[in-house]
This record gives structure tokens, C-alpha cells and sequence, in this order.
């Protein structure tokens, strides 16, 4: 194939090759895919490729002679005026991008280079235009904005400077930096400063050897937002190469804080099962081998044991089994709580006489020690379920009980704030340390109190209670000492 520019010879070519040149230049031009025009000084349209006809849907006789203004779209007119005057001062307009208008009125975007020609004595007869569709590369462009800003993790795109070009809205929200904030600034900005040296050199390996791979998938990572903030984060890192050869690197970041604390909670959760089997097995274990051995003691020795013996055994019997029984039920309840199974039936009572009996009862079962119990005299119905506040209440006491040595009393109070009765048991024992509080309300939360022996029990007691008392509208917490005692308070809605 000849080559369409001049010889390498300086001879001036002859007319045959001028001829094989201009028909070699008219293929290139009707066979190419983006429109070429040509106008006159006055903006006619002098000459037209058939890529021109199908782009702006114009036939020929509707182009030829015709002013280009009716390719333009008004809202450019602005600019063509802009470009015309640069061509007029023999400038070219390279890859301008602007809009054009079909013939049946759509617009569409373009790229647009403009030349202007001269006749052979050098004086200038008018321009040539290159025009290329871009509505594709648009609608490409459009499509990854709406997935880059779409997206549920933060994207950050950034140069081989280490500059960030490209940050989307999570990154935003995830950082609490506006965009412009972000855009143009060395992505350091986004790296809690005791990381920066290691990921500084973590990124220029990366530019060094592009692969798609998780960021430190061997230690955690750390983000830094704006406010300084730092949380735990997952990085992905991938490459893209620009038109022009450079590299980017695209770090998708997902804020791992939510999924941290699961695991941290299911660790937690772990050990409070493990602790759980643990103390479940003792708890069962220690009365299971005494109901056992009094037992055989009993059929072993039936006739040589005088029956104030046998009474002994049969009552401790007894007891360890009402204790297996209620460790039982514990379980059960819980279990039905959890699935939802459990109905309350509420109605008016008198709380004052729930207190007083519960207190009896308790008093009787606990040889030894004084209760306490203040009360206003005249008192508001409350609104509840009976058995279940019983079972909170005599829960508090026994654990008042368990928790504090005799003589010290233990103390019931009731009164009135806002719209519920609080009830109030203080006993003066042992104590719970402040950071044990929260503990205690979560099933099979127990605490350990270095130098005092753990009183049986299985951690699910004040779990029960607190779902009792939430959902019959009220609330429980403790306000307790190291070494001086607790207080266990709940409320009641009043009856109205
Ligand atoms: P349990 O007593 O069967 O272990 P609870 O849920 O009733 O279960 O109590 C949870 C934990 O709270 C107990 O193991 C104990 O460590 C602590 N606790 C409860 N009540 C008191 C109290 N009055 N004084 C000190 N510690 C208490």
C-alpha cells in the first residue's frame, strides 16, 4: 500500500500518485466510524461521510449546502461560535466534547476535532470536522458511576503518586469526609498515622507487582475517619489501566466494626457456654452424688440406721432434688422465654402483700436472718402478672440471702416514682464490682469475687428476672458495693 503522506524523496509527487492519494484519503474517510464533514467559510456543509448521514440521520441533500447549525445543538451554539472563531485564526479544536442534535431532535453527546482547510495557494476555504459518537462510552461511564456510588463498601481510587482521584459516596459516609475533602490529597489521609509507613510501603509494593488480592489478610487494618476515629476495616486492592498506560489502584474498604463485635460477642458467648457446661456439670454433679450416696446409705443400711438418721438422709435427699428440679425449670423457662412461648397474664394486684408474703416465706426458709420492710401505709394497685413478680422478687431475695452473711438484714423498700412502684431489696454483703454490673443480667452471667467462695447457682436467675419485669413494662438494675452490699431495684407499672 502507498503511503498517503509525501514521498520520502523530496520530489514533488506526480499527478497519478496525487490521484492514488486523494482516492486512498476518500476511502479512509467514507469508510470511517465517525462522522467527517467539511463547511465553507459561511458554515455550509460542503462534504459528508456516510457515517455523518447515519449519525445525525440527515440524507445528503439534507447536509449538502446546508449550514452546519442545524447539527448543533442549541444549547452549544456558544461554543460553535467559540470554535469557529479559533478556526477562523487558523487554530485546531482537538477533542472538544460537546453535544450534537440529530435530525429528529435527540441530542447526543460527541467529541469533536476541528480543522481548518486551505486551498493550494495557502488561503483558508473553510474547516473539516471530525466527529465521534461517544453516547456508548457515556453510557459505559454512567453505568460505573451508578455501581461505584451504589456500592455498600467505600471505594477509593488512587494514582501511582498515592493521590486519591476517585472516592465514592460510602467513602463518604464511612470517613465523614466530604468528597472534595478527599479528592486530590495523598490516601494517607484515610490511614490512622501509626500504619502509614507500612502502608506506604504495602502500596508501592503493590504498584510493583499488580494482583488482585485482600490487603493484610495476616493482621487487622485500621481506618481513620475524620474525626479521628479509628475502626477496623477489610481491603481489597485491584488495578486498572487508564488510556493513557497509567496505573490506579481501586482499594474497596468494608468498615469490619459490625462483624467484629459479632465475633467478639460469639467468643464472649463462647466462654459464658463453656462456663455454662461447666458449672451446669458441677451443679449437677454435686447433688446428683449426694441424693446418690444417701441413697445407697439408706438400702445398704436400712435396719441399722435409727430413724431420726434416716430422716436426716431423706431430707437431704429431698433438698438436692428440689435443687436439680429448679435448675430444671431455669433451663426451661429460658428455653420458652426464647422461643417466644411464654404468656403473661396481667391484671391489678396489691404489691404491698406479694412483698409480705414473699418475705415470710423467705424468712421461714432462711433461719437466722431479719428481713426489713417499709412501705407507705396506703398504697397503688399495680399492673402486672402476680406469679412472675413473685418470682422476681423471691429471685432478689434469695440471692440477698445467698450473697450476705447472717446477722446483716436484709431490706425490702416500695414507693412510688412517676407512674410505677419501685421495689427496692438491699442486703449487705458481698458486693458486685462495678465492672461486673453488666454481667449480671445476661444469661449465665456470674461473677467471680476473688477470696469469697461461688455460691451455687447457675447465672440464670437475673436473666430470667429481667425479661420478666421488661415485659410487663419495667425495669430492673443494681447499684452495689465491693464489700458493703447490693441493691436490687425493678419497677412495676401502677394500675390506672
Ligand atoms: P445465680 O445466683 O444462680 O448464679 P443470678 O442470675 O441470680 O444467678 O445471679 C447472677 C450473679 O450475680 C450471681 O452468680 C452473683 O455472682 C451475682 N449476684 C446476684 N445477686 C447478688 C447479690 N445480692 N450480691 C452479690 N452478687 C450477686
Amino acid at each position: 500500500m502507498k503511503e498517503v503522506t509525501n514521498s520520502p524523496t523530496d520530489e514533488p509527487p506526480d499527478d497519478r500518485e496525487i490521484a492514488e492519494q486523494n482516492a486512498l484519503l476518500a476511502a479512509i474517510v467514507m469508510s470511517s466510524d465517525d462522522a467527517i464533514l467539511s463547511e465553507d467559510l459561511y458554515g455550509n456543509i460542503s462534504s459528508r461521510n456516510p457515517a455523518a448521514e447515519r449519525i445525525y440521520g440527515h440524507s445528503a441533500e439534507e447536509m449538502l449546502g446546508h449550514p452546519s447549525s442545524i447539527l448543533i445543538h442549541s444549547g452549544s451554539a456558544d461554543h460553535a461560535t467559540d470554535i469557529l472563531g479559533k478556526l477562523k485564526n487558523g487554530q485546531r479544536v482537538k477533542q472538544y466534547e460537546t453535544t450534537r442534535v440529530r435530525k429528529d431532535g435527540s441530542t447526543f453527546p460527541v467529541t469533536l476535532t476541528m480543522s481548518p482547510i486551505y486551498d493550494p495557494t495557502g488561503i483558508q476555504i473553510g474547516s473539516a470536522s471530525n466527529i465521534c459518537d461517544v453516547t456508548e462510552r457515556d453510557e459505559a461511564v454512567q453505568k460505573f458511576r451508578v455501581i461505584v456510588e451504589s456500592a455498600p463498601d467505600a471505594i477509593v481510587i488512587v494514582n501511582e503518586t498515592g493521590v486519591i482521584t476517585v472516592v465514592n459516596f460510602q467513602t463518604e459516609k464511612i470517613f465523614g469526609y466530604r468528597r472534595d475533602e478527599m479528592l486530590g490529597q495523598p490516601v494517607e489521609l484515610l490511614v490512622p498515622s501509626r500504619f502509614q509507613a507500612v502502608f506506604s510501603s504495602y502500596m508501592n509494593h503493590f504498584f510493583a507487582n499488580l494482583t488482585v488480592r485482600q490487603m493484610g489478610a495476616e493482621r487487622e487494618l485500621y481506618a481513620r475517619c475524620k474525626d479521628g476515629r479509628e475502626f477496623p476495616v477489610e481491603i481489597n486492592l485491584s488495578s486498572i489501566k487508564t488510556a493513557d498506560t497509567r496505573q490506579l489502584v481501586v482499594a474497596v474498604i468494608r468498615d469490619a466494626t459490625v462483624q467484629k463485635q459479632i465475633v467478639r460477642r460469639l467468643l464472649d458467648l463462647n466462654e459464658l457456654r463453656n462456663e455454662f457446661v461447666f458449672t451446669v456439670a458441677h451443679d449437677l454433679r454435686s447433688p446428683m452424688i449426694s441424693i446418690c450416696g444417701f441413697a445407697h446409705e439408706l438400702i445398704n443400711d436400712w435396719d441399722a440406721t435409727d430413724d431420726a438418721k434416716k430422716i436426716e438422709y431423706l431430707q437431704i435427699i429431698a433438698r438436692n432434688t428440689e435443687h436439680l428440679v429448679g435448675f430444671v425449670e431455669d433451663v426451661l423457662q429460658v428455653a420458652r422465654i426464647e422461643a417466644g412461648e411464654y404468656t403473661y397474664d396481667i391484671h391489678p394486684f396489691d404489691i404491698r402483700s406479694l412483698v409480705q408474703r414473699a418475705l415470710d416465706e423467705t424468712a421461714s426458709a432462711s433461719v437466722g436472718r431479719q428481713f426489713e420492710f417499709s412501705a407507705p401505709r396506703d398504697f397503688p394497685a399495680v399492673l402486672g402478672d402476680e406469679d412472675r413478680q413473685w418470682q422476681v422478687l423471691t429471685n432478689l431475695l434469695s440471692n440477698a440471702v445467698k450473697y450476705s452473711p447472717a446477722p446483716e438484714p436484709i431490706v425490702v423498700g416500695l414507693s412510688c416514682i412517676d407512674d410505677s412502684v419501685q421495689v427496692k431489696v438491699t442486703d449487705y454483703g458481698i458486693g458486685i464490682a462495678t465492672e461486673d454490673l453488666p454481667k449480671l443480667f445476661i444469661k449465665f452471667g456470674r461473677v467471680s469475687n476473688p477470696g469469697v467462695l461461688k455460691a451455687p447457682g447457675n447465672g440464670l436467675g437475673l436473666y430470667i428476672c429481667k425479661t420478666l419485669v421488661e415485659s410487663q413494662g419495667g425495669r430492673i438494675w443494681c447499684e452495689s458495693s465491693p464489700g458493703r452490699g447490693s441493691t436490687f431495684t425493678f419497677t412495676i407499672p401502677i394500675a390506672r
